[in-house]
Protein backbone atom coordinates (compact mmCIF):
# COMPACT_ATOMS: atom_id res chain seq x y z
CA UNK A 1 0.00 0.00 0.00
CA UNK A 2 2.61 2.76 1.25
CA UNK A 3 4.64 1.19 -1.63
CA UNK A 4 2.24 2.05 -4.27
CA UNK A 5 1.49 5.36 -2.45
CA UNK A 6 5.37 6.57 -3.36
CA UNK A 7 5.08 4.91 -6.65
CA UNK A 8 1.71 6.69 -7.19
CA UNK A 9 3.68 10.37 -5.71
CA UNK A 10 7.19 9.54 -7.95
CA UNK A 11 4.85 8.78 -11.11
CA UNK A 12 3.06 11.73 -10.83
CA UNK A 13 6.28 13.66 -11.10
CA UNK A 14 7.95 12.18 -13.60
CA UNK A 15 8.11 12.35 -16.79
CA UNK A 16 5.74 9.73 -17.08
CA UNK A 17 3.16 11.56 -14.71
CA UNK A 18 0.10 10.49 -17.01
CA UNK A 19 0.67 6.63 -16.89
CA UNK A 20 -0.80 6.79 -13.61
CA UNK A 21 -4.65 7.94 -12.52
CA UNK A 22 -3.99 9.90 -9.55
CA UNK A 23 -7.45 11.41 -8.87
CA UNK A 24 -7.62 15.63 -8.20
CA UNK A 25 -10.65 16.60 -7.88
CA UNK A 26 -11.13 21.25 -9.21
CA UNK A 27 -13.30 22.83 -7.09
CA UNK A 28 -16.10 25.23 -8.85
CA UNK A 29 -14.01 27.77 -7.64
CA UNK A 30 -11.31 26.69 -9.15
CA UNK A 31 -12.13 26.69 -12.87
CA UNK A 32 -14.56 28.78 -15.43
CA UNK A 33 -17.07 26.09 -16.37
CA UNK A 34 -21.04 26.72 -15.05
CA UNK A 35 -23.75 24.09 -15.66
CA UNK A 36 -25.42 26.77 -17.50
CA UNK A 37 -22.55 26.45 -20.50
CA UNK A 38 -23.42 22.58 -20.94
CA UNK A 39 -26.35 21.54 -23.37
CA UNK A 40 -29.86 20.95 -22.24
CA UNK A 41 -29.52 17.26 -23.81
CA UNK A 42 -26.21 16.22 -21.63
CA UNK A 43 -27.52 17.76 -18.42
CA UNK A 44 -30.71 16.15 -18.81
CA UNK A 45 -28.94 13.00 -19.54
CA UNK A 46 -26.54 12.68 -16.44
CA UNK A 47 -29.06 13.97 -13.95
CA UNK A 48 -31.45 10.91 -15.72
CA UNK A 49 -28.35 8.58 -14.83
CA UNK A 50 -27.18 9.65 -11.67
CA UNK A 51 -31.15 9.60 -10.61
CA UNK A 52 -31.20 5.67 -11.48
CA UNK A 53 -28.03 5.31 -9.23
CA UNK A 54 -25.20 5.54 -12.34
CA UNK A 55 -22.44 8.05 -12.07
CA UNK A 56 -22.45 10.04 -14.91
CA UNK A 57 -20.27 12.93 -16.48
CA UNK A 58 -19.88 15.24 -19.10
CA UNK A 59 -16.69 14.21 -20.68
CA UNK A 60 -13.91 14.98 -23.46
CA UNK A 61 -14.54 17.42 -26.36
CA UNK A 62 -16.45 19.53 -24.81
CA UNK A 63 -15.08 19.98 -21.28
CA UNK A 64 -11.38 20.30 -22.61
CA UNK A 65 -13.39 23.21 -25.26
CA UNK A 66 -15.03 25.60 -22.54
CA UNK A 67 -11.90 25.70 -20.52
CA UNK A 68 -10.09 27.03 -23.69
CA UNK A 69 -12.65 29.11 -24.25
CA UNK A 70 -13.91 27.66 -27.09
CA UNK A 71 -17.68 26.77 -28.10
CA UNK A 72 -17.91 22.36 -27.90
CA UNK A 73 -19.31 21.15 -31.12
CA UNK A 74 -20.80 18.30 -29.06
CA UNK A 75 -21.29 17.31 -25.51
CA UNK A 76 -20.25 13.38 -24.67
CA UNK A 77 -21.27 11.60 -21.36
CA UNK A 78 -19.21 8.81 -19.64
CA UNK A 79 -21.05 6.66 -17.81
CA UNK A 80 -20.51 3.38 -15.34
CA UNK A 81 -23.96 2.18 -17.17
CA UNK A 82 -24.19 -0.70 -19.87
CA UNK A 83 -24.94 0.75 -23.16
CA UNK A 84 -28.53 -2.27 -22.68
CA UNK A 85 -29.05 0.10 -18.88
CA UNK A 86 -28.60 3.49 -20.74
CA UNK A 87 -31.00 2.15 -23.39
CA UNK A 88 -33.54 1.04 -21.23
CA UNK A 89 -33.64 4.77 -19.26
CA UNK A 90 -33.94 6.77 -22.28
CA UNK A 91 -37.03 6.43 -24.99
CA UNK A 92 -35.12 8.26 -27.60
CA UNK A 93 -32.29 6.14 -27.92
CA UNK A 94 -30.53 3.59 -29.44
CA UNK A 95 -27.23 1.80 -29.52
CA UNK A 96 -24.86 1.92 -32.31
CA UNK A 97 -20.89 0.98 -33.04
CA UNK A 98 -19.26 -2.90 -32.96
CA UNK A 99 -15.77 -1.77 -32.55
CA UNK A 100 -16.36 0.53 -29.99
CA UNK A 101 -20.66 0.19 -28.73
CA UNK A 102 -21.89 3.28 -27.21
CA UNK A 103 -25.84 4.86 -26.97
CA UNK A 104 -27.21 7.99 -29.10
CA UNK A 105 -29.78 9.79 -26.72
CA UNK A 106 -31.81 11.92 -28.56
CA UNK A 107 -33.19 15.05 -26.87
CA UNK A 108 -34.89 17.92 -29.24
CA UNK A 109 -32.95 18.37 -31.69
CA UNK A 110 -29.67 16.99 -30.22
CA UNK A 111 -27.94 13.86 -30.23
CA UNK A 112 -25.96 13.18 -27.05
CA UNK A 113 -23.65 10.32 -27.23
CA UNK A 114 -23.38 8.12 -23.83
CA UNK A 115 -20.59 6.06 -23.62
CA UNK A 116 -19.54 3.32 -20.94
CA UNK A 117 -16.29 3.84 -18.66
CA UNK A 118 -14.00 1.22 -20.97
CA UNK A 119 -11.05 -0.77 -19.59
CA UNK A 120 -8.01 -0.70 -22.30
CA UNK A 121 -7.13 -4.38 -23.24
CA UNK A 122 -4.41 -5.58 -21.29
CA UNK A 123 -0.64 -5.83 -23.23
CA UNK A 124 2.45 -7.37 -22.24
CA UNK A 125 4.73 -4.26 -21.69
CA UNK A 126 4.67 -1.40 -24.03
CA UNK A 127 6.89 -2.19 -26.78
CA UNK A 128 5.56 -5.74 -27.25
CA UNK A 129 3.38 -6.36 -30.18
CA UNK A 130 -0.47 -7.57 -29.14
CA UNK A 131 -1.42 -10.58 -31.30
CA UNK A 132 -4.37 -11.36 -29.45
CA UNK A 133 -7.54 -11.72 -31.62
CA UNK A 134 -8.58 -8.47 -30.55
CA UNK A 135 -6.05 -6.83 -31.79
CA UNK A 136 -4.22 -6.82 -35.14
CA UNK A 137 -0.24 -7.97 -36.37
CA UNK A 138 0.53 -4.21 -35.45
CA UNK A 139 -0.97 -3.76 -32.77
CA UNK A 140 -3.43 -2.47 -34.03
CA UNK A 141 -7.34 -2.30 -31.76
CA UNK A 142 -10.07 -3.98 -33.42
CA UNK A 143 -12.53 -3.73 -31.03
CA UNK A 144 -13.37 -1.95 -27.75
CA UNK A 145 -15.78 -3.35 -25.63
CA UNK A 146 -14.13 -4.49 -22.51
CA UNK A 147 -16.14 -2.07 -19.42
CA UNK A 148 -13.73 -0.64 -16.28
CA UNK A 149 -14.04 1.81 -14.04
CA UNK A 150 -13.64 5.39 -14.44
CA UNK A 151 -9.50 5.25 -13.75
CA UNK A 152 -9.39 2.77 -16.22
CA UNK A 153 -11.90 4.98 -18.63
CA UNK A 154 -9.18 7.58 -18.49
CA UNK A 155 -6.48 5.66 -19.50
CA UNK A 156 -7.66 4.41 -22.39
CA UNK A 157 -8.74 7.77 -23.71
CA UNK A 158 -6.14 9.76 -26.05
CA UNK A 159 -4.84 12.30 -24.63
CA UNK A 160 -4.63 14.38 -21.37
CA UNK A 161 -6.79 17.30 -22.48
CA UNK A 162 -9.50 15.04 -23.80
CA UNK A 163 -9.55 12.96 -19.99
CA UNK A 164 -11.89 15.41 -17.93
CA UNK A 165 -15.03 14.16 -16.07
CA UNK A 166 -16.80 17.06 -15.20
CA UNK A 167 -20.31 16.68 -13.20
CA UNK A 168 -23.11 18.87 -13.64
CA UNK A 169 -24.27 18.27 -10.27
CA UNK A 170 -21.43 19.11 -7.91
CA UNK A 171 -19.78 21.41 -11.11
CA UNK A 172 -16.70 19.62 -10.29
CA UNK A 173 -14.09 18.50 -12.25
CA UNK A 174 -11.88 15.16 -12.26
CA UNK A 175 -8.72 15.47 -13.49
CA UNK A 176 -6.59 11.78 -13.07
CA UNK A 177 -3.78 12.26 -15.63
CA UNK A 178 -2.89 16.39 -15.26
CA UNK A 179 -5.20 17.32 -18.02
CA UNK A 180 -5.91 20.79 -16.45
CA UNK A 181 -2.52 21.75 -16.24
CA UNK A 182 -1.74 20.80 -19.66
CA UNK A 183 -4.79 22.53 -20.69
CA UNK A 184 -3.29 25.54 -18.75
CA UNK A 185 0.30 24.91 -20.62
CA UNK A 186 -1.31 24.56 -23.96
CA UNK A 187 0.04 21.45 -24.64
CA UNK A 188 -1.02 18.32 -25.98
CA UNK A 189 0.01 15.15 -24.63
CA UNK A 190 -1.04 11.36 -24.97
CA UNK A 191 -1.87 9.11 -22.36
CA UNK A 192 0.28 6.13 -21.85
CA UNK A 193 3.52 5.41 -23.76
CA UNK A 194 2.93 7.37 -26.89
CA UNK A 195 4.43 4.28 -29.46
CA UNK A 196 2.21 1.54 -28.13
CA UNK A 197 -0.88 4.17 -27.94
CA UNK A 198 -0.50 4.79 -31.77
CA UNK A 199 -0.15 1.32 -32.86
CA UNK A 200 -3.00 0.28 -31.05
CA UNK A 201 -5.42 3.08 -32.97
CA UNK A 202 -2.96 5.00 -35.46
CA UNK A 203 -5.59 7.34 -36.24
CA UNK A 204 -4.16 9.31 -33.01
CA UNK A 205 -1.38 10.59 -35.03
CA UNK A 206 -4.16 12.14 -37.10
CA UNK A 207 -6.10 13.61 -34.30
CA UNK A 208 -2.76 15.04 -32.37
CA UNK A 209 -2.46 17.16 -35.37
CA UNK A 210 -6.44 18.06 -36.00
CA UNK A 211 -6.96 18.87 -32.41
CA UNK A 212 -3.03 20.77 -32.04
CA UNK A 213 -4.12 23.13 -34.66
CA UNK A 214 -7.83 23.34 -34.02
CA UNK A 215 -6.86 24.23 -30.17
CA UNK A 216 -4.18 26.16 -31.07
CA UNK A 217 -1.77 23.97 -28.68
CA UNK A 218 1.95 22.12 -29.20
CA UNK A 219 2.53 18.77 -29.18
CA UNK A 220 4.12 17.33 -26.42
CA UNK A 221 7.66 16.77 -27.22
CA UNK A 222 7.29 12.55 -26.36
CA UNK A 223 3.70 12.59 -27.82
CA UNK A 224 4.98 14.22 -31.18
CA UNK A 225 8.61 12.15 -31.60
CA UNK A 226 7.00 8.97 -32.71
CA UNK A 227 4.46 10.01 -35.10
CA UNK A 228 7.52 10.36 -38.11
CA UNK A 229 8.80 6.64 -37.25
CA UNK A 230 5.03 5.53 -37.52
CA UNK A 231 3.15 6.99 -39.91
CA UNK A 232 3.25 3.81 -41.97
CA UNK A 233 0.55 2.13 -39.58
CA UNK A 234 -1.78 4.79 -41.11
CA UNK A 235 -1.68 2.19 -43.96
CA UNK A 236 -3.12 -0.83 -41.79
CA UNK A 237 -6.49 1.41 -40.76
CA UNK A 238 -9.44 0.42 -42.72
CA UNK A 239 -9.69 3.38 -45.75
CA UNK A 240 -13.38 4.46 -44.15
CA UNK A 241 -12.03 5.47 -40.83
CA UNK A 242 -9.34 7.37 -42.24
CA UNK A 243 -11.60 9.18 -44.79
CA UNK A 244 -13.85 10.17 -41.85
CA UNK A 245 -10.78 11.13 -40.07
CA UNK A 246 -9.22 13.28 -43.10
CA UNK A 247 -12.82 14.83 -43.31
CA UNK A 248 -12.37 16.07 -39.81
CA UNK A 249 -9.47 17.38 -40.23
CA UNK A 250 -10.16 19.11 -43.28
CA UNK A 251 -14.05 20.31 -41.82
CA UNK A 252 -11.50 21.72 -38.83
CA UNK A 253 -11.90 25.35 -39.54
CA UNK A 254 -7.94 24.98 -39.22
CA UNK A 255 -7.45 22.67 -42.62
CA UNK A 256 -4.43 24.51 -43.95
CA UNK A 257 -2.23 24.46 -41.03
CA UNK A 258 -3.50 20.91 -40.91
CA UNK A 259 -2.08 19.44 -44.02
CA UNK A 260 1.30 21.44 -43.76
CA UNK A 261 1.61 19.84 -40.27
CA UNK A 262 0.47 16.64 -41.64
CA UNK A 263 3.45 16.90 -44.59
CA UNK A 264 5.85 18.41 -42.17
CA UNK A 265 5.46 14.84 -40.08
CA UNK A 266 5.47 12.55 -43.01
CA UNK A 267 1.67 11.63 -42.59
CA UNK A 268 0.19 12.46 -45.53
CA UNK A 269 1.61 9.85 -47.55
CA UNK A 270 -1.21 7.58 -47.15
CA UNK A 271 -3.67 9.90 -47.12
CA UNK A 272 -2.96 12.61 -50.25
CA UNK A 273 0.37 10.72 -51.27
CA UNK A 274 0.65 12.83 -54.02
CA UNK A 275 0.75 16.02 -51.72
CA UNK A 276 4.65 16.25 -51.95
CA UNK A 277 4.50 17.21 -55.39
CA UNK A 278 1.88 18.98 -55.68
CA UNK A 279 3.12 21.35 -53.10
CA UNK A 280 6.39 21.94 -54.57
CA UNK A 281 4.88 23.08 -57.70
CA UNK A 282 4.25 26.96 -57.17
CA UNK A 283 0.43 26.40 -59.24
CA UNK A 284 -0.29 23.62 -57.07
CA UNK A 285 0.86 25.08 -53.68
CA UNK A 286 -0.87 28.42 -54.52
CA UNK A 287 -3.91 26.62 -55.75
CA UNK A 288 -4.32 23.92 -52.61
CA UNK A 289 -3.29 26.86 -50.17
CA UNK A 290 -5.90 29.19 -51.37
CA UNK A 291 -8.97 25.87 -51.59
CA UNK A 292 -8.04 25.33 -48.03
CA UNK A 293 -7.87 28.93 -46.81
CA UNK A 294 -11.17 29.61 -48.39
CA UNK A 295 -12.31 26.25 -46.81
CA UNK A 296 -11.16 27.40 -43.53
CA UNK A 297 -12.73 31.12 -43.19
CA UNK A 298 -16.08 29.18 -44.66
CA UNK A 299 -16.08 27.11 -41.66
CA UNK A 300 -15.32 29.69 -39.15
CA UNK A 301 -18.21 31.89 -41.05
CA UNK A 302 -20.33 28.53 -39.98
CA UNK A 303 -21.34 28.29 -43.82
CA UNK A 304 -21.43 25.00 -45.26
CA UNK A 305 -18.95 22.92 -46.58
CA UNK A 306 -18.81 20.59 -49.45
CA UNK A 307 -16.45 17.72 -49.13
CA UNK A 308 -16.78 16.85 -52.56
CA UNK A 309 -15.41 20.38 -53.65
CA UNK A 310 -12.67 20.05 -51.17
CA UNK A 311 -11.44 16.51 -52.79
CA UNK A 312 -11.80 18.24 -56.14
CA UNK A 313 -9.58 21.12 -55.51
CA UNK A 314 -7.16 18.22 -53.39
CA UNK A 315 -6.44 16.38 -56.17
CA UNK A 316 -7.01 18.75 -58.95
CA UNK A 317 -3.13 19.20 -59.91
CA UNK A 318 -2.85 15.21 -59.84
CA UNK A 319 -5.44 15.14 -63.02
CA UNK A 320 -3.69 18.15 -64.32
CA UNK A 321 -0.60 16.13 -64.72
CA UNK A 322 -2.38 13.43 -65.97
CA UNK A 323 -4.45 15.38 -68.54
CA UNK A 324 -1.33 16.70 -70.04
CA UNK A 325 0.44 13.38 -69.97
CA UNK A 326 -2.46 11.27 -71.94
CA UNK A 327 -2.82 14.74 -74.57
CA UNK A 328 0.71 14.25 -74.99
CA UNK A 329 0.50 10.70 -75.88
CA UNK A 330 -1.69 11.54 -78.29
CA UNK A 331 -5.29 11.15 -76.89
CA UNK A 332 -8.01 14.23 -77.54
CA UNK A 333 -8.82 16.45 -74.78
CA UNK A 334 -12.26 15.44 -73.15
CA UNK A 335 -11.05 11.96 -73.70
CA UNK A 336 -7.88 12.32 -72.14
CA UNK A 337 -9.51 14.71 -69.34
CA UNK A 338 -12.36 11.71 -68.31
CA UNK A 339 -9.33 9.15 -68.59
CA UNK A 340 -7.34 11.09 -65.83
CA UNK A 341 -10.17 11.76 -63.55
CA UNK A 342 -10.43 7.86 -63.69
CA UNK A 343 -7.26 7.01 -62.88
CA UNK A 344 -6.37 9.74 -60.02
CA UNK A 345 -9.80 8.83 -58.61
CA UNK A 346 -8.76 5.21 -58.31
CA UNK A 347 -5.52 5.71 -57.10
CA UNK A 348 -6.62 7.56 -54.19
CA UNK A 349 -8.90 5.15 -53.03
CA UNK A 350 -6.67 2.95 -52.44
CA UNK A 351 -5.53 5.09 -49.35
CA UNK A 352 -8.77 6.52 -48.52
CA UNK A 353 -12.35 5.71 -49.00
CA UNK A 354 -13.87 8.49 -50.65
CA UNK A 355 -17.42 7.82 -50.71
CA UNK A 356 -19.38 6.55 -53.99
CA UNK A 357 -21.42 9.54 -53.83
CA UNK A 358 -19.24 12.46 -54.15
CA UNK A 359 -18.21 10.94 -57.59
CA UNK A 360 -20.80 13.07 -59.10
CA UNK A 361 -19.54 16.19 -57.91
CA UNK A 362 -16.14 15.86 -58.48
CA UNK A 363 -16.52 14.54 -61.57
CA UNK A 364 -18.78 17.46 -62.21
CA UNK A 365 -16.50 20.03 -61.55
CA UNK A 366 -13.26 18.54 -63.39
CA UNK A 367 -15.70 18.03 -66.54
CA UNK A 368 -17.20 21.28 -66.59
CA UNK A 369 -13.83 23.35 -66.29
CA UNK A 370 -12.92 22.96 -69.99
CA UNK A 371 -16.10 24.64 -70.84
CA UNK A 372 -15.34 27.93 -69.12
CA UNK A 373 -12.66 28.48 -72.09
CA UNK A 374 -15.70 28.05 -74.92
CA UNK A 375 -17.62 31.32 -74.26
CA UNK A 376 -19.30 31.63 -78.30
CA UNK A 377 -23.29 30.66 -79.30
CA UNK A 378 -24.91 29.32 -76.86
CA UNK A 379 -22.41 27.10 -75.01
CA UNK A 380 -22.17 29.71 -71.93
CA UNK A 381 -26.07 30.18 -71.64
CA UNK A 382 -26.13 26.04 -71.57
CA UNK A 383 -23.32 26.19 -68.60
CA UNK A 384 -25.10 28.82 -66.32
CA UNK A 385 -28.13 26.09 -66.20
CA UNK A 386 -25.98 23.56 -65.32
CA UNK A 387 -27.13 22.63 -61.51
CA UNK A 388 -23.44 22.14 -60.87
CA UNK A 389 -22.45 25.74 -62.31
CA UNK A 390 -22.03 27.46 -58.82
CA UNK A 391 -19.52 24.96 -57.39
CA UNK A 392 -17.79 24.57 -60.68
CA UNK A 393 -17.51 28.71 -61.18
CA UNK A 394 -16.14 28.51 -57.50
CA UNK A 395 -13.83 26.27 -58.33
CA UNK A 396 -12.75 28.49 -61.97
CA UNK A 397 -12.06 30.94 -59.79
CA UNK A 398 -9.45 29.18 -57.58
CA UNK A 399 -7.54 28.45 -60.67
CA UNK A 400 -7.38 31.83 -62.04
CA UNK A 401 -6.72 33.36 -58.04
CA UNK A 402 -3.47 30.49 -58.20
CA UNK A 403 -2.22 32.03 -61.70
CA UNK A 404 -3.06 28.19 -63.63
CA UNK A 405 -5.51 30.15 -66.04
CA UNK A 406 -5.88 34.06 -66.91
CA UNK A 407 -7.79 36.06 -64.55
CA UNK A 408 -9.67 37.60 -67.59
CA UNK A 409 -11.91 34.18 -67.97
CA UNK A 410 -12.88 34.62 -64.42
CA UNK A 411 -13.94 38.04 -64.56
CA UNK A 412 -15.52 37.29 -67.71
CA UNK A 413 -17.71 34.70 -66.20
CA UNK A 414 -18.16 36.86 -63.10
CA UNK A 415 -19.89 39.43 -65.28
CA UNK A 416 -21.65 37.10 -67.25
CA UNK A 417 -23.71 34.85 -65.37
CA UNK A 418 -25.30 38.24 -63.33
CA UNK A 419 -25.55 40.08 -66.64
CA UNK A 420 -29.09 40.88 -68.38
CA UNK A 421 -29.15 38.93 -71.97
CA UNK A 422 -28.37 41.85 -74.51
CA UNK A 423 -25.27 42.12 -72.05
CA UNK A 424 -24.81 38.26 -72.75
CA UNK A 425 -25.50 38.05 -76.44
CA UNK A 426 -22.81 41.08 -76.52
CA UNK A 427 -20.54 39.36 -74.25
CA UNK A 428 -20.00 36.50 -76.53
CA UNK A 429 -16.66 35.46 -78.59
CA UNK A 430 -16.44 35.20 -82.09
CA UNK A 431 -17.12 31.33 -83.13
CA UNK A 432 -13.45 30.05 -84.10
CA UNK A 433 -14.00 26.93 -86.68
CA UNK A 434 -17.31 26.78 -89.33
CA UNK A 435 -20.38 24.97 -87.32
CA UNK A 436 -19.67 21.85 -89.70
CA UNK A 437 -16.16 20.51 -89.53
CA UNK A 438 -16.59 20.94 -85.38
CA UNK A 439 -19.77 18.37 -85.58
CA UNK A 440 -18.17 16.22 -87.57
CA UNK A 441 -14.86 16.36 -85.53
CA UNK A 442 -17.24 15.03 -82.81
CA UNK A 443 -18.77 12.33 -84.39
CA UNK A 444 -15.77 11.07 -85.62
CA UNK A 445 -14.06 11.77 -81.48
CA UNK A 446 -17.09 9.51 -80.02
CA UNK A 447 -16.47 7.08 -82.48
CA UNK A 448 -12.91 6.38 -82.34
CA UNK A 449 -13.14 6.44 -78.30
CA UNK A 450 -15.45 3.67 -77.17
CA UNK A 451 -13.01 2.83 -74.18
CA UNK A 452 -13.92 6.26 -73.10
CA UNK A 453 -17.34 5.02 -73.00
CA UNK A 454 -16.16 1.90 -70.55
CA UNK A 455 -14.08 3.68 -68.11
CA UNK A 456 -15.85 7.24 -67.74
CA UNK A 457 -18.44 6.99 -64.74
CA UNK A 458 -19.58 10.17 -65.90
P1 LIG B 1 -14.06 17.02 -31.35
O1 LIG B 1 -15.46 16.59 -30.99
O2 LIG B 1 -13.76 18.44 -31.21
O3 LIG B 1 -13.64 16.44 -32.65
P2 LIG B 1 -13.39 15.20 -29.30
O4 LIG B 1 -12.14 15.07 -28.47
O5 LIG B 1 -14.67 15.42 -28.54
O6 LIG B 1 -13.09 16.34 -30.32
P3 LIG B 1 -14.62 12.81 -30.28
O7 LIG B 1 -14.30 12.07 -31.52
O8 LIG B 1 -15.96 13.40 -30.09
O9 LIG B 1 -13.50 13.94 -30.20
O10 LIG B 1 -14.26 11.86 -29.07
C1 LIG B 1 -14.73 12.04 -27.75
C2 LIG B 1 -13.69 11.57 -26.75
O11 LIG B 1 -13.43 10.17 -26.95
C3 LIG B 1 -12.34 12.25 -26.89
O12 LIG B 1 -12.27 13.46 -26.22
C4 LIG B 1 -11.40 11.20 -26.32
O13 LIG B 1 -11.42 11.25 -24.91
C5 LIG B 1 -12.05 9.90 -26.77
N1 LIG B 1 -11.48 9.43 -28.03
C6 LIG B 1 -11.88 9.74 -29.29
N2 LIG B 1 -11.15 9.11 -30.22
C7 LIG B 1 -10.25 8.38 -29.55
C8 LIG B 1 -9.21 7.49 -29.94
N3 LIG B 1 -8.95 7.26 -31.21
N4 LIG B 1 -8.50 6.89 -28.95
C9 LIG B 1 -8.77 7.12 -27.66
N5 LIG B 1 -9.72 7.94 -27.23
C10 LIG B 1 -10.47 8.58 -28.15
MG1 LIG C 1 -16.72 15.33 -29.36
Amino acid sequence: MIHKFFQRIFMRNSSTANTVPVLRTILRKEHCISRNQISPGALKVTVVLQQAGFSAFVVGGAIRDLLLGLEPKDFDVATNATPEEVRALFRRSRIIGRRFRLVHVTYGSEIVEVSTFRANYPINGSMEINTESHADQHGRLLQDNIFGSQEEDVMRRDFTVNALFYNPATEEILDYLNGYEDIEAKRLRIIGEPTQRYREDPVRMLRAVRLAAKLDIQLDEETAVPIGDLAPLLQNVPAARLFDEMLKLLMSGHSLACVLDLRMRGLHHGLLPMLDVILEQPLGERFITLALENTDKRVQEGKPISPGFLFATLLWHEVLAAWNKHQAAGEKPMPALHLSMVEILTLQRQQLALPRRLDSIIYDIWTLQPRFLMRAGHKPFRLLEHPRFRAAYDFLMLRCESGELDMEVGQWWKIFQHADTATREAMLLKETAPKRRKRNRRRKSAGTTDHKKATSPI
